[in-house]
């Protein structure tokens, strides 16, 4: 669809003019929200009566809701039509739209099917925001019925809806779910959404937590109980996937483990483990201090090799680092009828060499574990009943201008989990 530009309508000589005049400004909208935000936030910027918003409220509220546009996947050029009566709203979707680029197409309340029916089609309306039902019209039903014969038309938002059900409220603590499932695919059908054939994830596919705002589908945010404090809640979400792990890993009971890699996800499976009735947990890890780490938490030996353990052949072991020489390693290292966890992160073009032979005439199990699976909610609940020893895997947080430092100790393999507290 081609563009049309300033320059169709106004010459050159007509924009200078206009700027010269002061008729026009360079600040863009979006800059001149954020220049009264920042020197009278709470002066009143917009009321229509019920709803009221001031320089501040309509600033971030429109952040929000850019947030939540762009991981509806709109953003630069998408069309987005806006039928809402005269409201407050109406300021905010316009600069929300403003920020990711995305052009408001306005249609007039009064209009009813077949005109909105044009003005979809004709602009290749990408999404709608429209009104629930208003003066004895219901908008949403229409925007629905429109569907068929507007193709484009993948997303429809309901100003002053319905809202969220149950009692969220603001300020309230949650942990996310990044999980976002299409829900219709085979694999989501079949109740193995982390293997949907459309999979996304926030903080992976869309913007995480490194984001200013983070939208975030009511179902994926669970509420952090009071007992949990900030940092052991941005710990359920890695904690949600060991749990999936150990639910496709199946009973351990008096079985001898071994777990390579002691960084944060091996230390919350050795912990899981040690709780699903493990006869032995053997660590190995190339890092001293995450061995000793290890043992305070209660591992029955460290080696800094699995050569080096005494412990083993192995019915279990579980391979938290990805590379495939580790991989080789637990593999080599199990006994008859072992099991064998492939949990961490290898990158897509790596390959192990494996014995079939093994395989086949010692009964090996190979089992992979991807993300989280129905695993949130447990994990929370661990958290909440003081299940999990997170003290070992924390150090103090980092300030948010200390965020390029923090990913240098990411990067560099130093501490267990590093976490950044915009507050503090
Ligand atoms: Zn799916």
């Amino acid at each position: 669809m081609a563009f049309a530009t300033v320059r169709d309508r106004y010459s050159d000589a007509d924009i200078a003019r206009f700027y010269e005049a002061g008729l026009w400004r360079p600040e863009t909208f979006p800059e001149l929200v954020d220049q009264q935000a920042e020197h009278r936030p709470d002066k009143v910027f917009v009321t229509d009566g019920t709803a009221t918003l001031t320089y501040r409220e309509l600033r971030d509220s429109a952040q929000r809701l850019a947030a939540g546009l762009k991981r509806m996947g709109i953003g630069s050029g998408d069309r987005v039509s806006v039928q809402i009566p005269s409201w407050a709203e109406f300021t905010q979707i316009a600069l929300a739209l403003n920020r990711i680029g995305a052009i408001m197409v306005p249609i007039m309340p009064i209009y009813r099917s077949d005109d909105v029916g044009y003005v979809l089609r004709d602009a290749g309306v990408r999404a709608a925001i429209t009104c629930g039902p208003f003066r004895n019209f219901d908008y949403p039903s229409m925007y629905q019925d429109l569907r068929t014969s507007c193709p484009d038309l993948r997303d429809l938002i309901v100003a002053r809806g319905d809202g969220v059900p149950g009692d969220w409220r603001e300020g309230q603590r949650v942990a996310v779910d990044p999980s976002l499932y299409c829900g219709y695919c085979a694999a989501c059908r079949a109740g193995r959404g982390n293997l949907c054939a459309n999979w996304n994830a926030i903080g992976d596919t869309v913007s995480g937590a490194f984001a200013e705002y983070v939208a975030v589908p009511f179902q994926n945010a669970y509420p952090i109980p009071d007992g949990v404090d900030d940092q052991q809640g941005a710990l359920i979400e890695p904690l949600s996937c060991a749990v999936h792990a150990m639910n496709l890993l199946g009973p351990v009971v008096a079985d001898d483990v071994l777990v390579i890699g002691a960084g944060t996800m091996g230390l919350l499976l050795l912990q899981l483990l040690q709780r699903s009735g493990a006869a032995s947990t053997t660590v190995v890890d190339r890092k001293a201090s995450r061995l000793e780490t290890a043992r305070a938490l209660g591992a029955t030996e460290v080696a800094g090799d699995v050569s080096a353990a005494s412990h083993g052949p192995f019915a279990v072991a579980v391979d938290a680092t990805g590379a495939p020489p580790a991989i080789e390693a637990a593999f080599g290292s199990l006994d008859r009828g072992g099991r064998l966890l492939v949990f961490g992160v290898a990158s897509g073009d790596a390959e192990v060499s494996l014995s079939p032979f093994r395989i086949y005439n010692d009964e090996i199990q190979i089992i992979g574990s991807m993300a989280v699976l129905n695993s949130f909610g447990e994990a929370a609940g661990l958290m909440a009943a003081g299940a999990i020893d997170t003290a070992p895997l924390l150090g103090p947080p980092a300030r948010l201008d200390e965020f390029g430092d923090a990913l240098a100790r990411v990067r560099a393999g130093e501490g267990v989990k590093v976490q950044v507290a915009p507050g503090r």
